[in-house]
């Protein structure tokens, strides 16, 4: 038996300081509410899924409302959950206006495909009960105004604000990671980032499981998800590979992020190489949050 454990992350990125509170107490909110699924006996996806579930309600993060919008200023979402105990996988990419497109990634956990993309992956959606809402309900005045910033006046994106995760631990040690995102503001249509896929950016097995956020690309390129844990496998304390895998994306690959990490006991990681990561943790015991 290990104590149950539950981390999510809210962005790496620099979040202007009036915001920074907000970002932290969001977390909290939602790693207090996947922690309830974990006492209530629920499993580790659905405290996972319940976590971000949250943070995509929560219109000051990039996922579900308040997403970030595409070049041409329209919603694309991508998602992924992970179980490390049966390791099925679930994404979805480049996903219309969906409010939880985290609880689709989870009502897909036993489909055979693990990735689904685009207009069919709407689709499946649709068929399987998830209702599409108009755009304009998940794109919040300051998500239109970044977006006004970085399309129409060339500002960098800077992608604060992010990309939510979490990764949890009940007391088997059963493990599940989930990532949801808007992906980067002005991005191309069609564009995919690390979020969905399995082994870049959203990761679990039965050793480690890892959500990530910051410079897609870069974290695609590395292989990021994928090298942590098998890293972690083979021996390398989780701190250590977290960070080695964190400076290796920014040196090596060109981008900076951050990144959650538990393994199947032990303490809870955090690492960023940005000025800050929004962030929290649960136990049955202590909670807390940090940027
Ligand atoms: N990693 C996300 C993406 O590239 C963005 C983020 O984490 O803020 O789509």
């Amino acid at each position: 038996m290990t104590t149950p454990l539950l981390l999510v992350h809210g962005g790496a990125g620099d979040l202007p300081a009036d915001s920074r509170a907000a970002h932290a107490a969001g977390c909290l909110e939602a790693a207090r509410a996947g922690g309830a699924v974990l006492i209530a006996g629920g499993s580790v996806v659905e405290a996972a899924c319940t976590a971000v579930e949250v943070l995509e309600n929560n219109p000051i993060y990039n996922a579900g409302v308040g997403c970030a919008l595409t070049r041409s200023g329209r919603v694309s979402l991508d998602t992924a959950v992970m179980d490390g105990h049966s390791r099925h996988a679930a994404g979805l990419a480049a996903l219309d206006a969906f409010p939880n497109p985290v609880r689709i990634a989870q009502a897909m956990l036993e489909e055979p495909e693990v990735l689904l993309v685009g207009q069919p992956a709407s689709e499946w959606a649709e068929r399987h009960g998830f209702r599409r809402v108009p755009e304009d309900e998940l794109t919040t005045e300051s998500a239109r105004v970044q977006w006004h910033k970085v399309v129409e006046e060339g500002a960098d994106p800077n992608f604060a604000g992010g990309t939510v995760g979490c990764v949890a631990r009940d007391a088997q040690g059963h493990l599940a990671a989930a990532t949801s995102t808007g992906g980067t503001m002005g991005k191309q249509p069609g564009r995919v980032g690390d979020s969905p896929l399995i082994g870049a950016g959203t990761y679990a097995d039965s050793v480690c499981a890892l959500s990530a956020t910051g410079q897609g690309e870069a974290f695609m390129r590395s292989v990021f998800g994928a090298r942590v844990a098998d890293a972690v496998r083979y021996g390398e304390a989780p701190n250590q590979a977290l960070k080695r895998m964190l400076e290796r994306t920014r040196d090596f690959f060109g981008g900076v992020g951050g990144a959650i990490l538990i393994t199947a006991e032990g303490d809870p990681h955090f690492y960023w190489t940005t000025p800050g990561m929004s962030h929290a943790w649960w136990t049955p015991d202590a909670t807390g949050s940090g940027i």
